[in-house]
């Protein structure tokens, strides 16, 4: 069991995950393990010049008994928060408080999923999937469904695409809403895509509702659980979503 408490964290990393978007890896100060579930988040409480302020980031890497955790922070155009972390330097410390959520995924689940994500609403989907990659060879089909709108815009790409290949029971499908003519795979917004993908993967799992984990922006999530509740006949508790916005 996993509960909130303020911590102090310094930044100990950062790269750059696409144009707009900057992974940031920080280290609990006091050195304790970060406790949290896959796919819960933290709050992080920013010393901006107007006074602080607190924001959510989902947390992107799988718990591991360590004090370190990443997460990946998609700069917005004028947004405060986003704008401070991105300029922010290898040493500094904030404060903390986490972790949050009840958007989790058990590692040891044997259910099914897939996961349904747009932009850096994919930070807490590969906490999870990390997470049951690792508990062990007997992880149920977890399929990923990624949504961007260009090329430039898909993180953890490298990544995905080595696990995919690794592991039978890990299919990871990009759409592209604005892919250039030599972009060779899916187009459109994720929800074009999910009716077929999720039948497929009850299909193929002879699981007739596996779960659906969804998370972004409001307006896609929004649209992607009502197509599950609706066409989809999906369970209410098999529809998991968590909001950036
Ligand atoms: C539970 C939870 C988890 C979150 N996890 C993440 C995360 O892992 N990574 C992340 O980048 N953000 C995440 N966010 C959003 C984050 O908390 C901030 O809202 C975001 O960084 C914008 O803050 P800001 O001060 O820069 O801009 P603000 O001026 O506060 O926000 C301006 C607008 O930015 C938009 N926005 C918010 N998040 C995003 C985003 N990720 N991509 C594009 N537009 C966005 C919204 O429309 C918002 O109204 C999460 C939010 C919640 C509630």
């Amino acid at each position: 069991m996993t509960h909130a408490e303020p911590f102090e964290a310094r930044l100990v990393a950062a790269r750059p995950l696409s144009p707009s978007v900057r992974e940031l890896s920080f280290e609990r100060a006091d050195a304790k393990a970060l406790s949290f579930a896959p796919g819960q988040w933290v709050n992080l409480v920013l010393p901006l010049p107007g006074g602080e302020v607190k924001r959510a980031y989902s947390i992107a890497s799988a718990p591991d008994g360590s004090p370190r955790f990443d997460l990946a922070v998609t700069r917005v155009e004028g947004g405060a928060g986003s704008e401070y972390l991105h300029r922010l330097q290898r040493g500094e410390a904030l404060r903390a408080i986490g972790p949050h959520g009840l958007f989790t995924r058990d590692p040891g689940d044997p259910a099914p999923a897939l996961l349904v994500a747009t932009g850096t609403g994919i930070t807490p989907l590969r906490s999870m999937l990390l997470a049951a990659l690792r508990a062990g060879l007997s992880a149920p089909p977890l399929w990923i469904l990624f949504g961007a709108r260009f090329e430039a815009d898909i993180i953890y790409r490298d990544e995905l695409e080595a696990l995919a290949r690794g592991s039978g029971r890990l299919r990871y499908e990009i759409t592209l809403s604005r892919g250039g003519p030599s972009w060779p795979g899916r187009r459109g917004y994720v929800q074009a895509h999910v009716p077929e993908l999720y039948r497929a993967l009850a299909e193929e799992s002879g699981d007739p509702a596996p779960h659906l984990f969804i998370c972004g922006l409001d307006r896609m999530v929004s649209t992607v659980r009502e197509l599950a509740r609706g066409e989809l006949g999906v369970p209410r508790k098999h529809v998991h979503v968590e909001r950036f916005d």
